[in-house]
């Protein structure tokens, strides 16, 4: 087991960056919350979901403890998510606290946006320097549909808030689902002609108890190139996304294809629930308890957790579900 004396504790281990199969893992997904404001089909059950006691989950201390241990080890980029992290009473101390650790470079956040009026400028100011909005549809409908929630005009307020708060990158997600908003590519991408984002694609996964979709369901991100052949390739950016660009657009057009064509051989991620467990893989059953541990025995378990990645999640499809055990929100997305 590998043990640390008090210097140790603020220097940084390059070799512990380095996983079994030569990957450098430099980025951290830390979820804050399980709960959220919406209730998305592919996402959460309706009843939403049987909460843990507070006692149970990460407090902030042992958030910022844990974002410590894995700056020591080499990651330099925290994504927080969750559950919708804006709902977290504390959020803009987790992030200003987590942009001040040595070693970490960026912090970002995933949102569905409903809460980013009152609070980009705040989360600006706490250090948050990319934001990322999941939004499927232009349709206030079919939003209320996907979402099981009536917040469509809230989240393009969110969206318009993002922009005026001056955040280095705003990037719309939207997850692609065959028969809901396939129809729906061209608007989307529109987005990026239209206001400085990038829209990015996200082929729908299987995950645990995520809804009843069909096959028809499951579609591939070449449906994008097929919808908008005037699609224009851009240089990789080191991102998971395949990228393109419209004609004129101020923004990439960005496609995430974690089920036809997985980007295992490049990821770098670890990610952290909300109720302590590190997870090397999101598709894996694997899990490290940190609940209740200082930050000598959460570099511990972050080593073993590098060690216990997969060479690659394995097949995913309608008929072959993610082997996570646990819906997106209980990890972090
Ligand atoms: N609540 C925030 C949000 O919606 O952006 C952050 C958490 S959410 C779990 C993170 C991302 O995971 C969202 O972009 C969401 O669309 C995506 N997601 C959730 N379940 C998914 C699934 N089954 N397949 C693909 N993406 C999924
Ligand atoms: Fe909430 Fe995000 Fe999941 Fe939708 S995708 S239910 S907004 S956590």
């Amino acid at each position: 087991m590998y043990a640390a004396g008090a210097e140790n504790v603020k220097r940084k281990d390059y070799r512990r960056m380095i996983d079994n199969y030569g990957r450098k893992i430099t980025y951290l997904r830390l979820s804050v919350t399980e709960l959220c404001n919406l209730r998305c089909r592919y996402c959460m059950p309706e009843n939403g979901i049987c909460l843990k006691k507070r006692e149970d989950m990460l407090t902030e201390e042992e958030m910022i403890s844990a974002v410590r241990a894995a700056a020591r080890m080499g990651i330099n980029k925290v994504r927080i998510t969750g559950g919708e992290p804006l709902v977290k009473k504390n959020i803009i101390s987790i992030c200003r606290n987590i942009s001040s650790i040595d070693g970490i470079d960026e912090v970002c956040l995933t949102t569905n946006g409903i809460l980013l009026p009152e609070m980009a400028a705040d989360l600006k100011s706490a250090g948050v320097k990319r934001v990322n909005i999941s939004l499927d549809t232009l349709d206030p409908e079919k939003f209320s549909h996907i979402t099981r929630r009536n917040e469509h005009t809230g989240a393009m307020r969110g969206l318009k808030a993002a922009l005026e708060a001056g955040f280095e990158k705003v990037k719309i997600n939207a997850v692609l689902i065959g028969g809901f908003n396939d129809d729906e590519i061209p608007a989307l991408a529109e987005l990026t002609v239209r206001y400085p984002v990038d829209v990015r694609f996200i082929e729908l996964m299987p995950m645990y108890d995520s809804g009843d979709f069909g096959k028809e369901a499951y579609i591939s991100c070449s449906k994008v190139v097929e919808a908008l052949p005037e699609l224009l390739p851009v240089q990789p950016d080191g991102g998971v996304a395949e990228l393109f660009r419209l004609p004129g657009a101020k923004g990439n057009i960005g496609l995430i294809n974690p089920v036809s064509a997985h980007f295992c051989g490049s990821c770098s991620r670890l990610r952290i629930t909300a109720d302590g467990y590190i997870k090397p893989c999101l598709h894996s059953p694997a899990e490290f308890y940190i609940k209740g541990m200082n930050e000598e025995e959460m570099y511990g378990q972050l080593i073993r957790a590098v060690n216990a990645k997969p060479e690659w999640h394995g097949e995913m499809s309608a008929q072959a579900r993610s082997r996570a055990g646990r819906n997106m929100n209980r990890i972090g997305g």
